[in-house]
C-alpha cells in the first residue's frame, strides 16, 4: 500500500494507526542491526505519538480526516533536529544533544499527523557520498539490493530503508550536493529535492548554508510529493526562506506532458559514466519520447561539467569549517574535563570526537577562508558560481527540463569505496553538484538496472518549477513501467 493509499485508509478508520506503527517498528527493529539504516530508533516516541493520534480519531473524527498525513510513518535523517530525540549528524561529537525544539519541516508533519519513527543515518554532518563517511562508533548502512555495497550518500539511511521497508513511508532527506538523489539512485527508489530556500531549514544542522536543502524520498514520486508539498513554504524561522506559498503538486499530476522540451546533457553520458546507466537512462527517454510525446536534443554544459565541482567543494568546504566551529566541547554533545587553555581543551575535544573526513574538511575549508587565500579561493569560486547559474538560465530559455543519469556509476562495494582517494571521492558527484550548486530543484527516479543494481534517472527544472518536475519525473516513472 503507498503512503497515499494509507492516509486514505486512514482518515477513514480503515486501519489501525497503532497497528501499523507497531508493524513498522518491528521490521526496523528486526532488520536494522543488518542494514544500519537507523542511528536511533524512537519506539515508545512514535508508539506514544500514534496512540494520542487514535484518540484523536475518537474524539474529533472530522479534524482527523483534514490531516493530510494522517498515521503515516515518517523517517527523518539526523541532521534534522526532533523535540526531544537525540540529534546527531551522524557525529560523535554531538552525542547526547537532544533538541528542544522541532525543525519546521517535522513540526509541519507532525501537525498533519505524521509519525517520527526515528533518526537515520548519514555522513558525518552530510560529508559524503556513500554513506560511508559515518562519525566514529557509528555503523555503515547497507544497501538493500546488495548488503556488499553502498547505499549512497549523505542520506543513506533514509535511502536504504525507503527501499526495504515492506511498510507505508516518506522519508526526510538533506542535500548540499546530491545527498538525496544520490542514495534515491543507488536504493532505486525517488528522490526529491527543491529548490533552494522553498523549504524551511529552520532547525537543520548546517553542513553549507548557502547550498543545503531538505527534501524528501519515497517509493514513488507521488509520494515524494505528498510530502514535500507540505513541508514547503515560507518560514519567518528562516531568512533565506522564499516567500513563495506551498502548491498543490499532486493536483496537476496528470496533465499531459505533450510537447514538453527535454535537453539531455552530452558530458554526463560520455566518458567516465557507467555503459549500463547510461543505456538504462536513454530507454527511459525513448519511452518518454514514445508515449508521453515529449522532445529531447543532446545538448552541453561545458562550464559546468568542468568546474562545478572545484567551486562546490570551495564553497561547501568554508562554509561547513565555519558552521563546525562551535562544537568546541562547551555548548553542545560532547564535553570533557576542564583542563589546559581554551585552545588546548578546544583542540582536544575535536580530536577525539570528529572523524576524519570532518578534519579534512575543517582544515582545507580554514585554509581558503584565510586572509591572502581568500580572494584566490573563495571568493573566486562565488564569482564561478555566478557564471554556472547563468550558464543553466541559457538552457532553460530553450528547455523545460534536464536530463542525465543521477551518479556515474551504481551503488560500489565497500571494499571499493575504500579503495578511492579523496578526490576520486569528490568527483562521484560530477553529475549532481551543478544543480545544487545553483539551487534548482531536481529528481531522481529509479529507470532500470546495470549490473544487477539500480539505475537513477535525474531531472532538473528552473528554480520554483517543482509541479513541472514532479509531474515529469511521475510520468517518466509510469512510461518505464
Ligand atoms: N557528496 C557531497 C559532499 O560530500 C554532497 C553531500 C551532501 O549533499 N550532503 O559534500
Amino acid at each position: 500500500m503507498n503512503a497515499i493509499e494509507f492516509v486514505q485508509k486512514a482518515q477513514n478508520a480503515e486501519i489501525s494507526v497503532v497497528e501499523h506503527t507497531h508493524k513498522i517498528l518491528e521490521e526496523i527493529k528486526k532488520k536494522n542491526p543488518a542494514y544500519n539504516h537507523f542511528n536511533l530508533i524512537a519506539e515508545d516516541f512514535a508508539i506514544k505519538q500514534a496512540e494520542e493520534l487514535e484518540k484523536q480519531i475518537r474524539q474529533n473524527p472530522e479534524k482527523a480526516k483534514s490531516l493530510k498525513l494522517l498515521g503515516l510513518p515518517v523517517s527523518v535523517k539526523d541532521c534534522i533536529c526532533v523535540k526531544g530525540i537525540e540529534s546527531r549528524s551522524g557525529s560523535k561529537i554531538l552525542s547526547g544533544y537532544k533538541p528542544v525544539f522541532d525543525a519546521t519541516v517535522v513540526a509541519k508533519a507532525k501537525e498533519q499527523g505524521a509519525i517520527i519513527l526515528g533518526k537515520t543515518s548519514q555522513d558525518e554532518f552530510g560529508f559524503g557520498s556513500f554513506g560511508t563517511n559515518t562519525g566514529i562508533d557509528f555503523k555503515k548502512p547497507k544497501n538493500p539490493h546488495d548488503v556488499s555495497r553502498a547505499c549512497g550518500g549523505s542520506s543513506a539511511g533514509a535511502g536504504g530503508f525507503t527501499a526495504l521497508t515492506e511498510f507505508s513511508h516518506i522519508a526526510l532527506g538533506e542535500s548540499t550536493g546530491g545527498s538525496i538523489a544520490c542514495p534515491a539512485s543507488f536504493c532505486g527508489v525517488v528522490g526529491l529535492t527543491p529548490t533552494y530556500g522553498r523549504v524551511s531549514r529552520y532547525g537543520l544542522i548546517d553542513y553549507a548554508n548557502s547550498l543545503d536543502k531538505i527534501g524528501t524520498i519515497a517509493k514513488s514520486t507521488k509520494e515524494a510529493a505528498l510530502l514535500l508539498q507540505i513541508i514547503s513554504g515560507n518560514d519567518e524561522k528562516d531568512a533565506t526562506s522564499l516567500k513563495n506559498p506551498a502548491e498543490n503538486y499532486i493536483e496537476n499530476l496528470s496533465s499531459p506532458l505533450k510537447g514538453m522540451k527535454i535537453a539531455v546533457i552530452r558530458e554526463f553520458f560520455g566518458k567516465g559514466i557507467d555503459s549500463g546507466a547510461s543505456k538504462a537512462c536513454w530507454s527511459a527517454l525513448k519511452a518518454a519520447e514514445k508515449t508521453l510525446g515529449v522532445k529531447y536534443e543532446e545538448v552541453s554544459l561545458p562550464l559546468n561539467a568542468k568546474y562545478a565541482i572545484p567551486a562546490y567543494y570551495l564553497i561547501a568546504m568554508a562554509e561547513a569549517s565555519t558552521n563546525l566551529a562551535k562544537y568546541c566541547g562547551m555548548r553542545y554533545g560532547m564535553e570533557e574535563e576542564l583542563k589546559g587553555n581554551f585552545d588546548e581543551y578546544f583542540t582536544s575535544v575535536r580530536s577525539k570526537f570528529f572523524g576524519e573526513e570532518a578534519k579534512r574538511r575543517i582544515i582545507l575549508g580554514t585554509f581558503t577562508r584565510m586572509a591572502g587565500f581568500r580572494d584566490a579561493y573563495y571568493l573566486r569560486a562565488m564569482k564561478l558560481r555566478t557564471l554556472l547559474i547563468e550558464e543553466y538560465a541559457k538552457l532553460f530559455k530553450k528547455f523545460d527540463l534536464i536530463v542525465h543519469p543521477t551518479m556515474p556509476v551504481v551503488a560500489p562495494k565497500f571494499d571499493d569505496i575504500e579503495k578511492l582517494t579523496p578526490l576520486e571521492n569528490y568527483m562521484m558527484d560530477i553529475c549532481t553538484m551543478p544543480a545544487n550548486l545553483a539551487g534548482l530543484p531536481h529528481a531522481s527516479i529509479p529507470v532500470g538496472k546495470s549490473r544487477n543494481m539500480p539505475v537513477g534517472l535525474m531531472l532538473t527544472a528552473s528554480h520554483l518549477q517543482e509541479a513541472r518536475l514532479i509531474r515529469a519525473a511521475n510520468a517518466i516513472e509510469g512510461a518505464c513501467g
